[in-house]
């Protein structure tokens, strides 16, 4: 087992302890009184503000806990990275084609996100990405027509191809990607019947295969794309009427979050290949989209595990163009204009999820009392394993200490011990245990199957959200997310611990960490305090989260908050989103408010009528019923 630093109380121990400065990208850092401050890009200076002040600040304007945090200037910041990246690789490059990002809606939809894109994108160009009928509304409201392009993907009926043509002529470049052939007739007919020609793109399955999580995204069973057979169908199709011309944009996505810099590379390269044929073939080829997949560093540890990423952005940029030059030159065809769909990376890093702890369950052992006469001889066994705990026998304590207490269980299911007796025998293991994990440290080896002691022995913070709400990746597929104590970071943390929500569910929890080196199973916490508030926050969740999230025990939409950073380190809450109430959740299901209040009025009359209240009791309870339906669906103050 490796051990990760223990934090002696100081702030840069604990940087060091929660890797904040790896996987932080330089936007979160430990100020020097021991809280998080979220660090904003001014020019070349960065100006801190402590996520404790904003914390404060909720506080005074009655917002409660757990609220998502959206830092605006961090999405600006990612936009204008990304723009300035590719604008520096082609620059530096002699690049004849331009870049143009598009922001593909379905990672975050929520309005004030894809307004701020929309805004400070503009500048850039930057545009949006379409996966439905619902997001081509969203694109076509938001975006300037000169502006930003707009790539409408995923399956498109009639209504999808009519509206998007028609776009074309209020000047948007509006390309329809085609997925599969059987969109081409419909294409063909609306066309005709609005007398548009539209702007075609074609999305290829490429054979290049990725790392990473989505990695069946990728390769031969992609389920989006066109095969080789299916590409020289739709050309042929194309030419028959007089439309190859048309066909501007070749696409691919092999996934998002790719961890390896040579898939991306190798991707890059086959889809070259597919850009000079159909150039060849006399496709009007212009645009090369290269979909997702740019990767967020969620662990800091810049290597090609799933959640991390062993490149730079600038190295990203610099590939990609570099084998588009390196592919086009030698056949003479010029540069194309570079799309990329990436989502992840612009938004990620702008939310932080916060939350406070509402109790602790420790699993520490009592006293042991001194043995009695007439003891069972199993307690008696455990006590001499207790005594006899030492670096060079902790596997053989462990066995034995196991197999005692797998006894005594046996004998308390068939009745031979009472309650007490099974009790303190319960509590003798986990004082051998603790007595085992005090040792490890200094043991040459960590016996196996002694690996997990630690976490079998950490407490359960209970944290005030659910990760079904608002975690929804870390249940569905085991995704890290970076996650810390918001403040205390100049106290050592003492507890082992990981983290159990407010749901009823036992996958309401989290209990991979990030470590110094690698996946950890406890979090490094502070003991709660005199019944002082204690915040965590969860970092780099502005991707796929909020929409991902589900009503699982009726937990609904947080309490949301934007704000932005000024120069001088002051903030402004540029806008707040009370979350879901009770009775927002219920209505969700079908249940209408009125009629449960109304229900449980009849109900409580009958407790009158009945002389189980009194009629002002009624009162009381009815106005407490009401009063929730108003409520928060989370634990509140
Ligand atoms: C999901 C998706 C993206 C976004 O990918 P990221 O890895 O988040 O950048 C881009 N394009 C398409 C077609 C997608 O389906």
């Amino acid at each position: 087992m490796k051990r990760d630093l223990v934090s002696g109380g100081t702030t840069a121990e604990a940087a060091e302890l929660y890797g904040i400065r790896s996987w932080g990208a330089g936007y979160f850092d430990i100020g020097e009184d021991g809280t998080v401050h979220v660090m904003v890009p001014f020019g070349d200076r960065r100006v801190g503000a402590s996520l404790m002040a904003i914390i404060a600040g909720m506080r005074q304007r009655g917002l409660q806990m757990p609220v998502l945090l959206r830092i605006e200037n961090l999405l600006d910041s990612q936009i204008s990275l990304l723009n300035d990246s590719f604008n520096r690789a082609i620059r530096a490059l002699q690049y004849g084609g331009a870049y143009r990002g598009v922001f593909p809606i379905k990672v975050n939809q929520q309005c004030h996100v894809i307004g701020e894109i929309a805004r400070f994108g503009a500048r850039y160009g930057h545009g949006l990405e379409a996966g439905s009928k619902a997001e081509l509304l969203i694109a076509l409201a938001h975006l300037d027509p000169d502006t930003g392009y707009i790539i409408c993907n995923g399956y498109k009926d009639t209504e999808f191809v009519s509206l998007g043509l028609q776009a074309l002529k209020l000047g948007y470049k509006c390309f329809f990607v085609i997925e599969t052939p059987t969109e081409l007739p419909i294409i063909l007919e609306e066309s005709r019947r609005l007398g548009i020609r539209p702007m075609l793109g074609v999305r290829v399955k490429l054979s290049s295969r990725v790392g990473g999580y989505w990695n069946e995204s990728s390769g031969d069973r992609s389920i989006f794309g066109l095969t080789t057979e299916q590409i020289v169908g739709l050309v042929d199709a194309l030419r028959e009427h007089e439309m190859l011309d048309c066909v501007q944009l070749l696409h691919y996505h092999l996934g998002s979050q790719i961890p390896n810099i040579r898939d991306i590379r190798s991707a890059v390269l086959e889809a070259c290949r597919y850009y000079v044929d159909l150039r060849k073939e006399g496709a009007a080829l212009g645009f090369l989209d290269l979909g997702g997949g740019l990767a967020v560093d969620y662990d800091g540890s810049q290597t090609n595990y799933e959640y991390s990423k062993n490149y730079s952005l600038d190295e990203y940029c610099s590939d990609i163009v570099e084998t588009i030059m390196t592919t086009l030159d030698p056949e003479g065809i010029e540069h194309p204009v570079v799309i990329t769909e990436s989502g992840r990376a612009v938004v990620a890093y702008s939310s932080v999820l916060l939350f406070d702890i509402l109790d602790v369950t420790r699993f520490d052992p009592g006293e042991v009392p001194e043995p009695q006469a007439g003891e069972h001889e199993l307690i008696g066994n455990l006590r001499d394993t207790l005594k006899n705990v030492n670096p060079k026998n902790l596997q053989e304590c462990h066995n034995d200490a196991a197999y005692y207490r797998g006894e005594m269980r046996e004998l308390f299911k068939h009745g031979r011990v009472r309650l007490r007796q099974l009790s303190l025998a319960e509590n003798i293991f986990l004082q051998i245990v603790r007595a085992i994990a005090r040792e490890l440290p200094g043991a040459k080896r960590v016996p196996l199957g002694l690996d997990a002691l630690e976490e079998s022995l950490s407490d359960i913070y209970y944290g005030n959200f659910s990760v079904f709400q608002s975690l929804p990746d870390v249940w569905a597929i085991e995704q890290v997310f970076p996650i810390m104590p918001v403040h205390r970071l100049n106290e050592a943390p003492t507890r082992q611990a990981i983290i159990a929500d407010i749901t009823c569910d036992s996958d309401g929890k989290i209990d991979q960490f990030i470590g110094v080196r690698g996946i950890r199973k406890t979090l490094p916490l502070h003991p709660l305090a005199n019944g002082d508030p204690y915040y965590l926050g969860v970092f780099l969740v502005g991707a796929y989260q909020e929409t991902l999230g589900d009503l699982h025990n009726l937990m609904g939409d947080t309490n949301v908050v934007s704000v932005r950073i000024h120069e001088d380190g002051s903030f402004d809450f540029v806008r707040e989103i009370d979350g879901d109430s009770i009775a927002d959740v219920l209505s969700y299901v079908e249940y209408q408010p009125q009629q449960l209040l109304e229900q449980f009025r009849v109900t409580a009359e009958q407790a009158v009528r009945k002389g189980r209240i009194s009629a002002s009791e009624r009162q009381t309870i009815f106005e407490a019923f009401s009063a929730s339906m108003r409520g928060y669906t989370y634990f509140e103050e």
